[in-house]
């Protein structure tokens, strides 16, 4: 199918299973914009710089994806670039209510906005940010989860890892 869809998230930071929603997010759209989101409220380890430039590194064999940091709510991201879809990543049961609530009150918001949930490859399902940074700092290798660039910038933010 043509067309565009937009991948929000915080991305703190991008793992192999925000990776394969976007691959997967490719076979159905030709365009996809990553939109990482600042996120204040989580107050996020690496700065949104940080975020978009190591989904940029990462992602740099990829035709068809754009990396962009925003502000504010998605749906007013999602307009300004002119899309119509949200891409969201669905692992377990426990995601399931946070991004029905998320889903039904974008369209509320924006009623002409679809939310497309996609589910992972299963060894991915089990996978987060959060746990990656957790055992990670307590001295893990996390090279199964992420690309080895964003293990590199992960031991420059726990330095007691080298
Ligand atoms: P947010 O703060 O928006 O939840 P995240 O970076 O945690 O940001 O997640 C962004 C999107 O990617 C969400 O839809 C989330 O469900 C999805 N996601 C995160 N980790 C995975 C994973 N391991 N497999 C599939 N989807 C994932």
């Amino acid at each position: 199918m043509k067309g565009l869809a937009v991948y929000p998230g915080t991305f703190d930071p991008v793992t192999n299973g925000h990776l394969d929603i976007l691959q997967r997010g490719l076979e159905i759209f030709d365009r996809m914009i990553v939109g990482v989101a600042y996120s204040h409220r989580k107050n996020p380890l690496f700065t949104a710089e940080e975020r978009v430039e190591m989904l940029r590194n990462v992602t740099r064999e990829y035709q068809g994806v754009e990396i962009e940091a925003f502000e504010g709510l998605v749906i007013n991201f999602v307009r300004s670039r002119n899309a119509e879809v949200i891409i969201r990543g669905l692992r377990a049961v426990s995601d399931f209510e946070y991004e029905l609530q998320m889903a039904l009150m974008n369209r509320k918001l924006a009623g002409n906005i679809k939310t497309v949930f996609m589910m992972p490859s299963a060894e991915y399902s089990f996978l987060s940010s959060s746990i990656v940074k957790e055992i990670f700092s307590l001295g893990k290798s996390v090279s199964c989860f992420v690309p080895d660039y964003v293990e590199q910038q992960l031991h420059t933010k726990f330095p007691h890892t080298r």
